[in-house]
């Protein structure tokens, strides 16, 4: 979307103010529209056939630079793609790396199903919202039809994940889409020697399919033949290579490929893109070599571009650094990751307990809480809105102040919990101790720089000592 001011979406709405769309003026819906906050299908009255010709500018205008391709049905359908910049502080990113964890149909059935159910269920709770995972590859390594569609069936019987249909075998790939079509799994992949065929399946099943090769031209020749048909839902693989000048140029090519995509609007290339650091298991022997090798390489991709990658190691040092970088990369620059203002209850605190002071970042508040928590400190904590910063750049900028944590104090009526009106900053905000202690009246220790440390400040610090 190559839009720079909501005017120029104004332009191609209706126009009449009516406010079906949830807002005053069609303005205002514009320039929610810009920043995807509304979909076009909020405007109803644009439908009309009197306007036609204005939705269907307004589509060209909205649609994103890479294409979005949706895999899967219902609640944990997988969206991919639909980008718009480069770089996350150019505007955002609006859909995170998919992460597809594998399972094949050589496994064991009981096996199979426990594997299915723990990557079904995985979460982790972090900075406020539990993370999960988000697609089961399923691969063919018999390369026998019937095996790979009972593997299929039992898959699909334990998990509401969108699933991807590895092989690169059509008569395999059919029997697996014959049970699941109708959860619109993404088929894994064409390429040069059978896009034929798969290019019927994409075509008869109506379902999402990947194209492969690390050639770019014929990968290019690929996504031009599979859009021509009428197939525009594609997922581009330029390969991913593990080791040495092979993965150097699998980031080359990951990196030519969204550059075209957005820098040059290079429609025909414009699509997702899928990488596949399980490749790590290729070439080491080792698992525990292998799973880390796996997680450094999906870890480049995170950062560059991949849309989806499909993983092997489930093991926690594996996982847990690619969900928790995905998280990390793909939060929205344009709003703070913040918390509510007010107090907090740890534990079953009583009116002689410590009163900590943190600031509303997200990431701060929930790692303080945390710790506070895990060590089974009955407190109370104050949380000061400081536009979502932490401390030390929140001190610096001065949106934490003794005027702010006054009326913070006063807003919330902190007075009447914390009866030993006494309050534990945190050790980067030293430096605001004694106005603090002016401005509020009340006493102000000053507590470790780091919230892991609170155990043993609360050792020798507290209860102060000229507590009564
Ligand atoms: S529904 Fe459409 S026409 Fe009505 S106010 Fe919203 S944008 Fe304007």
């Amino acid at each position: 979307m190559r839009i720079g001011s909501p005017m120029e979406i104004w332009e191609y709405l209706p126009g009449t103010n009516c406010g079906e769309c949830g807002e005053k003026t069609c303005l205002a819906y514009a320039s929610l529209l810009k920043d995807r906050k509304k979909s076009l299908e909020d405007c109803k009255p644009l439908f009309e056939p009197k306007y036609a010709d204005k939705a269907s500018k307004l589509m060209d205008l909205l649609a994103p630079e890479v294409r979005e391709v949706k895999i899967g049905v219902g609640a944990r359908t997988m969206k991919i793609g639909g980008e718009d910049v480069l770089y996350r502080h150019e505007l955002t990113f609006f859909n995170r790396t998919a992460l597809t964890y594998d399972v094949w149909d050589t496994m064991d059935e009981a096996e199979l199903r426990v594997r299915v159910k723990e990557i079904t269920d995985w979460r982790k709770f972090y900075v406020g919202e539990f993370l999960t995972l988000d697609a089961i590859a399923i691969r063919s390594v018999s390369d026998d039809a019937n095996t790979f569609a009972t593997c299929v069936k039992c898959v699909a019987e334990e998990t509401d994940l969108p699933l991807v249909l590895c092989s690169f075998n059509a008569e395999v790939q059919e029997e697996g889409l014959k049970t699941v079509s109708d959860r619109n799994p993404l088929i894994y992949a064409a390429d040069k020697d059978n896009w034929s065929e798969m290019l019927s399946l994409a075509k008869r099943y109506k379902v999402p399919v990947a194209l492969f090769s690390p050639d770019l031209n014929m990968l290019n020749s690929l996504a031009v033949t599979f859009s021509s048909a009428g197939i525009q839902d594609l997922v581009l693989d330029p390969g991913t290579y593990p080791t040495g000048n092979g993965l150097r140029d699998s980031f080359s090519r990951f990196v030519q490929l969204r550059r075209a995509g957005i820098g040059e609007q290079d429609k025909q290339i414009a699509y997702p893109l899928i990488a596949v650091p399980m490749t790590a298991w290729q070439v080491l022997e080792d698992a525990l070599e292998a799973s880390y090798w796996e997680a450094v390489i999906a870890d480049t991709f995170i950062l560059r571009y991949a849309d989806m990658m499909i993983l092997h190691s489930i093991e926690p040092h594996s996982l847990i650094p690619e969900r928790t970088l995905v998280a990390n990369i793909y939060t929205d620059p344009r709003r703070p990751v913040s918390v509510d203002a007010g107090l907090r209850e740890v534990g079953n605190p009583t009116a002689e307990s410590p009163l900590f002071l943190t600031t509303n970042f997200a990431l701060t508040y929930y790692t303080v809480e945390s710790d506070i928590a895990s060590n089974k400190i009955d407190s109370y904590l104050m949380v000061v809105d400081t536009d979502g910063l932490g401390v030390e750049a929140a001190v610096a900028g001065g949106q934490l102040n003794a005027n702010v944590i006054k009326e913070t104090i006063d807003s919330h009526e902190i007075g009447k919990k914390v009866k030993n009106e006494t309050i534990v900053l945190p050790g980067l905000a030293a430096r605001i101790s004694g106005e603090t202690e002016d401005a509020t009246g009340w006493t102000v220790l000053v507590g470790p720089r780091d919230s892991g440390r609170i155990p043993g400040w609360m050792e020798t610090s507290w209860p102060p000592e000229n507590a009564s």
